[in-house]
C-alpha cells in the first residue's frame, strides 16, 4: 500500500508531492494535461495587489515559506527556476502617487513598498508620473519546474500520464484503491479540472480565463517587471510576456483574437517601441467567490481530500495551504476556518 495518490501536478499538485518526499511518503501522480493555470502563469510573486496598494492575502507569512520551497525544489533538480526581479508599479499621476505614500505608511506594508519615487531611464516606455518599487519580488519557472519536477517522478516510476477515471476508484474506511494501486489517502489538485470531479464539484469554483501575449522587442530592454494597467514581465532574449486579461464568461482555454487585441492596446499606452507579437497562451485560473482557497476533507469520505482555489497567486499560496493539509491529514492539526472547505458544506 502506498500512502498517496495525487491527481493534477500544477503548482497545487506540485507543492503537495514535495511535502510528501520530504517526509519520505510514497506515491502516485496522475497527470492528463487538462488544465493549463500554472503552466502559462507569469511567474511572479508579489506581496501586494497593485491596484489598490493593499497587502495581499496572509502574503508576509506565505513568503518566505515560498522561497525556500522554491529553492529547495531548485537544489534537488539542479536547475535554475526562481530569479529575484524587481517589480514596479508604474504611476497614472499625482494621485496615485499620494495613495502609494499613504500605502508605505501602513506597518503592514512598510515592508514591502519602497517609499522612493523612482524616475524611468527607458526611452522605450513613457513614464509621466515615475514609478514606486515593490521589495521582495520575483519570478518562478513555473512552466521548467513542472516539467522538471514531472520528468523526476517519471524517471522514479511514479508519473502515470492518464485521466483519473473517477468511476474506477474503491473507497474503503482505512484505504482506497484504484486500478490495482491501493492507497491511504487520495489529494485532488486539479484545478479548474475540479468540475469533473463527482466528489467536489459542489465547491464553488468558479474559474477566470487569463491570456497572455509574448513579445519580442530588441528596442526596449527592460530589467524589471513592469505594471500599468498590465504587466509586462521580461523573460530573456527580448521576450516579454504582456498580461493578462480576466475573464470569467469563457470557460475554455482556447486563445481569443480579443484577448489579443486588448493586450495590445493597453500595451499602446506606454510602450513608445516596435514590437512583434511571437506566441499567446491561455489558462483558467481556478478562482473562488470568497477569494480563499478550497482545503480539506470529504465529509463521507476521511480519506478523500482536496487543495484547490488557489486563484491568482498559486506562488506564494500553493506551499502555504499544502503545509496545512498535510499537517491536518497526517498531524491532526486543526485547518483554519477560512480555508477549509467545511465552510461550503451546505452546498452539497
Ligand atoms: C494567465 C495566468 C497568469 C497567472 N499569473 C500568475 C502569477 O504571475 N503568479 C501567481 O502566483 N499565479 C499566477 N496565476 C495563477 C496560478 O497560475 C494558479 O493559482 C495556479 O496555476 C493554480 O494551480 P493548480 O495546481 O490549482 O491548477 P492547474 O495549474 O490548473 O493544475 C491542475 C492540474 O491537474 C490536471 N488534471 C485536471 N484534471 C485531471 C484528471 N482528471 N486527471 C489527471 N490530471 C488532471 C491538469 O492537467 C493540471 O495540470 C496565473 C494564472 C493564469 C491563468
Amino acid at each position: 500500500m502506498i500512502d498517496y495518490i495525487v491527481v493534477g501536478f500544477g503548482l497545487a499538485g506540485l507543492s503537495f508531492v514535495d511535502k510528501l518526499e520530504s517526509n519520505n511518503k510514497s506515491y502516485v501522480v496522475y497527470e492528463n494535461y487538462s488544465e493549463q493555470s500554472s503552466r502559462v502563469a507569469g511567474g511572479l510573486y508579489n506581496p501586494v495587489i497593485l491596484k489598490r496598494f493593499t497587502p495581499a492575502w496572509l502574503a508576509s507569512e506565505q513568503l518566505e515559506l515560498a522561497i525556500s520551497v522554491y529553492k529547495r525544489i531548485e537544489n534537488k533538480l539542479g536547475e535554475s527556476l526562481v530569479f529575484e526581479l524587481p517589480v514596479l508599479r508604474r504611476f497614472n499621476d499625482v494621485e496615485e502617487q499620494n495613495l502609494w505614500f499613504e500605502a508605505c505608511d501602513k506597518p503592514i506594508l512598510d515592508r514591502f513598498l519602497s517609499s522612493e519615487l523612482i524616475r524611468n531611464e527607458n526611452d522605450a516606455l513613457d513614464v509621466s508620473f515615475h514609478y514606486g518599487k515593490v521589495k521582495h519580488t520575483g519570478r518562478v519557472d513555473v512552466k521548467k519546474m513542472l516539467s522538471c519536477y514531472l520528468q523526476n517522478i517519471e524517471k522514479h516510476g511514479n508519473l502515470i500520464k492518464e485521466s483519473f477515471l473517477f468511476d474506477e476508484l474503491l473507497i474503503e474506511s482505512d484505504f482506497l484503491v484504484y486500478k490495482g494501486i491501493k492507497a491511504r489517502n487520495i489529494i485532488f489538485s486539479e484545478g479548474f479540472g475540479v468540475r469533473n470531479n463527482p466528489f467536489f464539484n459542489y465547491l464553488p469554483l468558479y474559474g477566470n480565463k487569463g491570456e497572455y501575449i509574448i513579445i519580442k522587442s530588441k528596442e526596449l530592454k527592460l530589467k524589471e517587471a513592469v505594471k500599468s494597467s498590465i504587466f509586462i514581465i521580461p523573460l530573456g532574449n527580448d521576450l516579454y510576456k504582456v498580461g493578462a486579461t480576466y475573464n470569467n464568461q469563457d470557460k475554455t482555454a482556447d486563445i481569443t483574437k480579443s484577448a489579443r487585441e486588448q493586450l495590445k492596446n493597453k500595451l499602446s499606452r506606454f510602450l513608445k517601441v516596435d514590437y512583434e507579437v511571437v506566441d499567446q497562451v491561455a489558462g483558467i485560473r481556478p478562482t473562488t467567490r470568497d477569494r480563499r482557497p478550497l482545503i480539506g476533507t470529504h465529509k463521507e469520505y476521511r480519506n478523500l481530500h482536496i487543495i484547490n482555489g488557489l486563484g491568482s497567486r498559486g506562488i506564494l499560496i500553493g506551499p502555504f495551504v499544502s503545509e496545512k493539509l498535510y499537517n491536518y491529514i497526517e498531524n491532526e492539526a486543526i485547518l483554519d476556518k477560512e480555508i477549509d472547505i467545511k465552510r461550503f458544506e451546505h452546498l452539497r
